[in-house]
């Protein structure tokens, strides 16, 4: 099958019961057994639920994956993850993360013994030298939150393979309409769902896909045991959000480089973080691994302060100041004190995460309004 149609069937079928098409809300944390352990399969709702179980089939194919996993929230999936390791084990990734996975990695998982290294991802081979015996992970973001630069999952993934080391991709900012890391080599596809899948900004979510039957065995404990799952009236809100996730994710697409376009050469503007530029560092890893280049732009302000850029960040009418990203409305957030708030000033201001950074996640409004809006912001 291909991307749209997954979107809309993947994990559905007409409910067994009444035949309803869309699948219902199983709003019920528990499940009548005829005698103990004869059931339908389903037992207690912490660890399966019909409704959220047709979402994970369908979170699945769309990552070209056999098993998906949905969680509570995309911290909630990463956590999952994380627990997989135990003390000594030692992870390599980014050095550009959302601020959240920053947090969990120093402030949570580093108390258990666990050793991160941040490193510029944008050769693979950066890797090589941090790779030991007690590496066990290698977690990517790519394109980057918030300065979008590029990893090349395959050159990763290959080390990664040759090195017996599992390889996890937060695919959050490109979604699985313009990227499948599973395809490229990755064992494990992370997304905040909350963003681009759910699509509407009014559910928090996370997931993760993968292929590995053993491994997915040793998350489905995780899941159960540590219990970060989502209910069925989120999961039905998320089904039907991915129903359009392939036309949202073309008008993202075309809206975000017209956009991007046009702040290229505005005055106001010092640098630009968009990989659908070929003078991006990593455009053509970029080209090779994406469909499109999505609609999430970073920009600086020339010459700005702080408070010029609360400013000019809170001048908008249509984009909305808010944090998180990937829902149909147009979004600005300012990183420094908002997403990244919990990433240290010099670390953060290393990798361009700076006081006059703003991040746009640009929605599916008529683009002439959103232009608009962007000229008398940025006067
Ligand atoms: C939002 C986000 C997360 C965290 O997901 P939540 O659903 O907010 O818990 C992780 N990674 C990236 C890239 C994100 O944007």
């Amino acid at each position: 099958m291909k991307f749209a149609t997954k979107a809309i069937h993947a994990g559905q079928e007409p409910d067994p019961t009444t035949g309803a098409v869309m699948t219902p809300i199983y709003q019920t944390s528990t499940y009548w057994q005829k005698s103990p352990g004869d059931n339908k399969g389903f037992e207690y709702s912490r660890g399966t639920n019909p409704t959220r179980k047709a979402l994970e089939g369908c979170l699945a194919a769309l990552e070209n994956a056999k098993y998906g996993l949905a969680f509570s929230s995309g911290m909630g999936a990463t956590d999952a993850v994380l627990k997989l390791l135990s003390p000594g084990d030692e992870v390599i990734t980014g050095d550009d993360l959302y601020g959240g996975s920053y947090r969990i990695f120093t402030k949570i998982f580093a108390n258990y013994g666990i050793k991160f290294y941040f490193i510029n991802l944008a050769d693979p081979a950066n890797v090589l030298p941090y790779i030991n015996d007690n590496t066990k992970l290698i977690w990517i973001e790519t394109p980057t939150n918030p300065t979008m630069q590029i990893v090349d999952i395959e050159g990763v993934a290959k080390i990664a393979k040759a090195k017996n080391v599992v390889l996890a991709v937060d695919n959050t900012f490109a979604s699985p309409y313009l990227q499948n890391p599973i395809d490229l080599g990755a064992d494990i596809v992370m997304h905040s769902v909350t963003k681009y899948l759910g699509g509407h900004s009014d559910v928090v979510m996370g997931a993760l896909m993968l292929n590995d039957e053993d491994l997915y065995k040793r998350l489905w404990f995780i899941y159960n045991a540590c219990g970060a799952t989502p209910g069925p009236q989120d999961s039905f809100l998320v089904l039907r959000g991915i129903k359009t996730l392939h036309l949202r994710m073309r008008a993202h697409c075309e809206n975000g480089r017209l956009i991007a376009e046009y702040l290229k050469n505005h005055p106001k503007v010092d640098k630009i973080y968009w990989p659908g530029f070929t003078d991006h560092p990593n455009h053509h890893i970029a080209k090779k691994q994406m469909r499109d280049f999505g609609g999430m732009i970073s920009i600086t302000l020339k010459g700005a302060s702080l408070e010029d850029t609360f400013k000019v960040a809170s001048s908008f009418k249509v984009f909305t100041l808010a944090e998180s990203l990937g829902g149909v409305e147009s979004l600005i957030n300012h990183p420094a004190t908002m997403t990244h708030g919990s990433i240290p000033k010099d670390v953060r201001e290393k990798v361009g995460v700076v006081d006059s950074l703003l991040r746009l996640s640009v929605g599916v409004e008529d683009i002439e309004d959103l232009l608009d809006d962007l000229k008398q912001a940025l006067g």
